[in-house]
């Protein structure tokens, strides 16, 4: 059976880049239907510092001159941004796609050798950090071969490198030329313009190719279930990263069509969450859910209570599950708010459903939500993948719309074994019910989540077996209360190797030492054998039923 969305069909333009749509379209950029004194901004919470979005386009139309004209960026290429989240990542974003380049974010915690392996598999031209991480990305540009001329802040200043400001200072020597346009014949659905980084079902961390066509259309697909108080402003508070598609789409593209404002945490804690909610009065949170978790058990929360149940109007939870029991506290907690989930993936530009506004309410917040517009789902059998399902059966949720990504960057393999026809396969194990309600209850694809960020075991695995005491090795993930999951590593010794303590020990201190911290391993189990296939192909299945039985893993 298939499922098609019960929301309106969208007309959803073809023939635009993200900029034209964003900055230079009457039907849709707020530059010409707003008034000049009324125009949405990015907002650094910190400081304060606000650029309005007629700014954001003049600077970003100097940064891409200045790149194109004295730093060889041509259409095509790839601009990656290292960096937490400012008020300037998204100038660089627009400058980018301004330029026809392809926008890349990588997770600012990152290790060298995590950021060469971005840059290599992005195959990054050019790339802005802060100067807190410039130190390694100077060690990764240089592993992965790129100048250190091609290195610039997006913040502050170092002796030797180029700033944005620098950048717009050159680009407004020259006379701006003309944004890039999709080339005659051609359709914004076959152009990319973002990289976006996810392991996908199987194997280590690929670029994911969305068009421009994905992102707008995510944009009007979200605008068509938002609801904002009469006589508010849209606003919203970039908690997520930018470099995530959903930060991306919320807090960069989204922004643009609602003429809203975005205030940017610099850096993260509950107190200054908090505070921020209620200074720019927030009335819609998109968060992950340990930070839900933490707004029913922190107790910094007591002391801002009475002001957030004056302002918060609903909860918007996504990129991983969230237990029925949080659910329940936050709605003890915040008895008069809404709640509503978004579900879907890098794939699929973020979200392949969310909860219409009929449907802001607790009695619906264990489900992710219903089809976006102009989207269409299958739920495919198990045991017999070409076996379409029917409604409350469980199987792979597959879907099909103008979201979905155009395919991973060099690697047609895995771009055809999770795109077929059209169609995502998400990986994501559930059933979608009578009401077209989706219910995700598994994830039959090797990744792991650690508080919504992606870990790939296969990435753990190459690390663990290129240490000399590990002869095979499986990671998994196991439940852990607050993150979600954490990876586990199942290890055979070497025979030389005997199992101890010490030894489980320096494994751990392995992966901390060469990876991010969300990456690192809860535990290490010594075991004989790890399953593998006739041909040699790791079952993690096996491992997983086989711990499941002992209640260890997911
Ligand atoms: P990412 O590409 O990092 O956004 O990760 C996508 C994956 O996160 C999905 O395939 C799901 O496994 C998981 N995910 C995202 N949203 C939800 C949700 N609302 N409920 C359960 N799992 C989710």
């Amino acid at each position: 059976m298939r499922w098609t969305s019960p929301h309106p069909n969208l007309d959803i333009p073809e023939n635009l880049t993200t900029w034209q749509w964003a900055f230079e379209s009457p039907q849709h950029s707020p530059l010409f239907w707003a008034a000049k004194d009324n125009l949405g901004s990015y907002i650094n919470a910190a400081t304060e510092e606000r650029l309005d979005f007629a700014q954001v386009k003049e600077k970003a139309t100097h940064i891409s001159t200045a790149l194109i004209r004295e730093h060889g960026l041509e259409a095509g290429d790839t601009v990656s941004l290292f960096s937490t989240n400012t008020i300037w990542y998204p100038v660089v974003t627009w400058a980018t796609v301004r330029a026809g380049g392809k926008v890349n974010g990588a997770s600012p915690a990152y290790s060298a050798d995590e950021m060469a392996y971005a840059l290599r598999t992005a195959a990054t031209k050019i790339l802005f950090t802060l100067p807190a991480s410039l130190d390694v990305a100077l060690a990764a540009a240089e592993a992965a071969g790129l100048a250190r001329t091609r290195i610039f802040l997006l913040e502050g200043q170092r002796e030797g490198f180029q700033n944005i400001s620098d950048l717009i200072e050159a680009g407004s020597q020259y006379e701006p030329f003309q944004s890039w346009s999709i080339p005659s014949g051609e359709s914004n659905k076959n152009i990319c313009g973002y990289l976006n980084f996810s392991s996908g079902t199987t194997g280590l961390p690929k670029a994911v190719m969305l068009s421009h066509h994905n992102l707008i259309a995510q944009c009007h697909q979200l605008k068509q279930l938002q609801v904002v108080s009469p006589g508010q402003r849209y606003r919203i508070l970039a908690v997520m990263p930018l470099f995530h598609i959903t930060g991306s789409v919320r807090f960069v593209h989204y922004p643009l069509l609602m003429n809203g404002d975005v205030i940017m945490l610099p850096s993260f804690t509950m107190d200054s969450m908090l505070r921020t909610i209620i200074r720019y009065r927030i009335e819609e949170l998109i968060l992950v859910p340990p930070i839900l978790i933490r707004l029913v058990r922190d107790p910094i929360v007591t002391k801002y209570l009475p002001s957030l149940h004056q302002t918060v109007k609903r909860w918007s939870s996504g990129s991983a599950p969230i237990s029925p029991e949080i659910i329940q506290l936050l709605r003890a907690r915040f008895p008069d708010t809404g709640f509503r989930q978004g579900y879907g993936a890098t794939e699929s530009t973020a979200c392949i459903s969310c909860h219409p506004p009929t449907h802001y309410d607790y009695k619906y917040a264990h489900t992710a939500g219903i089809a976006c517009a102009n989207t269409e789902l299958k739920v495919l059998s198990l045991s017999l993948p070409d076996q379409e399902l029917g409604p409350n059966e469980t199987g792979e949720i597959c879907a099909r719309g103008p979201q979905i990504a155009m395919g991973y960057l060099n690697n047609q393999a895995a771009t055809a074994e999770t795109f077929q026809d059209g169609w995502l396969h998400t990986g994501d194990v559930g059933h979608i019910d009578s009401e077209g309600l989706i219910h995700i209850s598994d994830r039959i694809k090797e990744m792991i989540k650690v508080k919504g960020q992606q870990v790939a075991p296969a990435e753990l695995e190459d690390l663990l077996l290129g240490h000399e005491m590990v002869e095979d090795c499986a990671v998994l993930g196991v439940p852990d209360e607050y993150a979600g999951e954490r990876p586990k590593a199942y290890v055979v010794l070497k025979p030389a190797f005997e199992a101890s303590e010490a030894r489980g020990r320096v494994l751990l201190a392995l992966v901390r030492e060469k990876r991010v911290r969300y990456k690192w391993l809860s535990e290490v189990e010594f075991t004989d054998v790890i399953p593998k296939s006739a041909t040699g192909k790791l079952l993690r299945r096996v491992l997983r039923v086989r711990d499941r039985e002992v209640g260890r893993v997911r």
